[in-house]
């Protein structure tokens, strides 16, 4: 009997876990990865900073799916069945060491994404994967019993097909074409341009926690956050931007923020503690003042541009402290644009996952097509959850077929 053919479009994270994991527990098939580029694995190279934030300490599926703006519950099944734990597990068994770092972010011991690239090499030379770069796929077609996949002036002929080429929109064209549903591609992940003076000159500096809210929606974030040359950055800022990426979006990005600096204090609660150190110490200069959560440079640029810098806390009147209890916890910053957050980015948008059994990521309509990565309407916020949805797939794909 001839062997069974598994072709994998894609030769990246999910494509190359699934080549691995399929090849590993069916010798009976032979699996070829079609790559088009002459890189594998290149978003693994740059990812997470050239280490590579691999999965995520956190192990409940149910915990998990929280971070996930798109696929969310839907990936319950899938993460209690390959999970953050078996994926370490999985690399364990195969030599690379991970560690948790206290964010919860799992990286290669090694602190490089390499480590993991040779890792998925070396497991695909053993299990026989036959890769091939510079095959940019530009067809694939259900035929009576197989499937046709064509490159070049090349076609092959397949049992199975692994469709994973990432936020490729030429690529899920190929599948729109194939009457599966698209939900139009939108960036996620991304940080926000800002040009106003009260951040201005105070790149880098860091909040440990703020609150954070779009005006006039209900998307609204905490989490450090940092100031940057351009604008803000930080784990709120991302989160805000994974949550909200079609509503900012149909923005424009241009939209109003409003930032609470004191995590604990809302504006009434603000103005009772600025009252109480007026009454408590008149002669102190407003600008002396030491808070936990405001860094002394973002306070003293900030008491410069309201024109307190040269007040003493006698000095401040019942406007002044209101002004000030505002700006503290419900500052209005105009966002005018984003920029690609360099650590990580991702699409949100893909085929919508009523086109595939989650039990299986095998399309309901086209019986031997499996989808997996990016191409499908999954993506999560950062910390390791986008590769391990590329894991879960490339796992689950390979207990499927056969
Ligand atoms: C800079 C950066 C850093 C990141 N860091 C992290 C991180 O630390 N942790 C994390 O969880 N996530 C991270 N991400 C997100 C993560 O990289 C992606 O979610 C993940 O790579 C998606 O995997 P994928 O296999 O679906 O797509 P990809 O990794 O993009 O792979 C798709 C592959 O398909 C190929 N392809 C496209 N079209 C075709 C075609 N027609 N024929 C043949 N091949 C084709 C592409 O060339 C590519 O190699 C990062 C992303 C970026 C951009």
């Amino acid at each position: 009997m001839s062997q069974k053919v598994v072709v994998v479009v894609g030769g990246g994270a999910a494509g190359f876990f699934a080549a691995i994991n399929v090849a590993a527990k069916h010798p009976d098939y032979r699996v070829t990865i079609l790559e088009k580029s002459a890189q594998l694995l290149g978003k693994v190279k740059v990812s997470g900073g050239g280490r590579c934030n691999v999965t995520n300490g956190r192990t409940l599926p149910g915990e998990l799916v929280k971070f996930y703006p798109r696929g969310g519950k839907k990936l319950y099944a899938p993460l209690s069945r390959f999970g953050t734990a078996e994926m370490r597990n999985w690399l364990e068994h195969e030599g690379v060491k991970t560690k948790t770092e206290a964010d919860l972010r799992v990286f290669p011991e090694s602190n490089s994404s390499q480590t993991i690239i040779d890792c998925f090499l070396q497991a695909a030379k053993k299990s026989g994967v036959v890769i091939r770069t510079h095959c940019q796929v530009n067809e694939i077609k259900p035929e009576e019993v197989r499937w046709r996949v064509s490159f070049a002036d090349e076609s092959v002929e397949a049992d199975k097909v692994v469709f994973a080429t990432g936020s490729s929109a030429a690529a899920w064209q190929l599948l729109a074409g194939l009457g599966l549903k698209l939900v139009p591609a939108v960036p996620s992940l991304f940080t926000f341009h800002l040009n106003d003076p009260r951040i201005q000159g105070l790149s880098g500096v860091a909040f440990a926690e703020a609150g954070i809210k779009v005006a006039g929606t209900k998307l609204e974030e905490s989490g450090p956050l940092l100031i940057t040359h351009w604008g803000l950055s930080g784990p709120a800022v991302l989160r805000l931007s994974a949550w909200g990426a079609e509503i900012l979006k149909k923005k424009n990005y241009h939209f109003t923020i409003l930032i609470n600096w004191l995590a604990n204090h809302n504006q009434a609660s603000a103005s009772d503690l600025l009252r109480q150190l007026c009454e408590a110490q008149p002669k102190k200069m407003v600008k002396n003042h030491k808070w936990d959560m405001v860094p002394a440079r973002y306070w003293e640029n900030l008491l410069h541009q309201t024109g307190l810098a040269g007040k003493t806390f006698g000095d401040l009147g019942k406007k002044q402290i209101n002004k000030l209890a505002e700006e503290l916890t419900q500052a209005r910053f105009d966002v005018t644009g984003k920029s690609t957050f360099k650590d990580e980015f991702v699409t949100a948008g893909g085929i919508d996952l009523s086109e595939i059994d989650l039990g299986s990521y095998e399309c309901k309509r086209y019986p031997g097509l499996y989808l997996a990565g990016e191409t499908l309407n999954i993506d999560g916020i950062t910390g390791g959850f986008n590769f391990q949805a590329c894991w879960t797939a490339g796992w689950i794909i390979s207990e499927s077929i056969g």
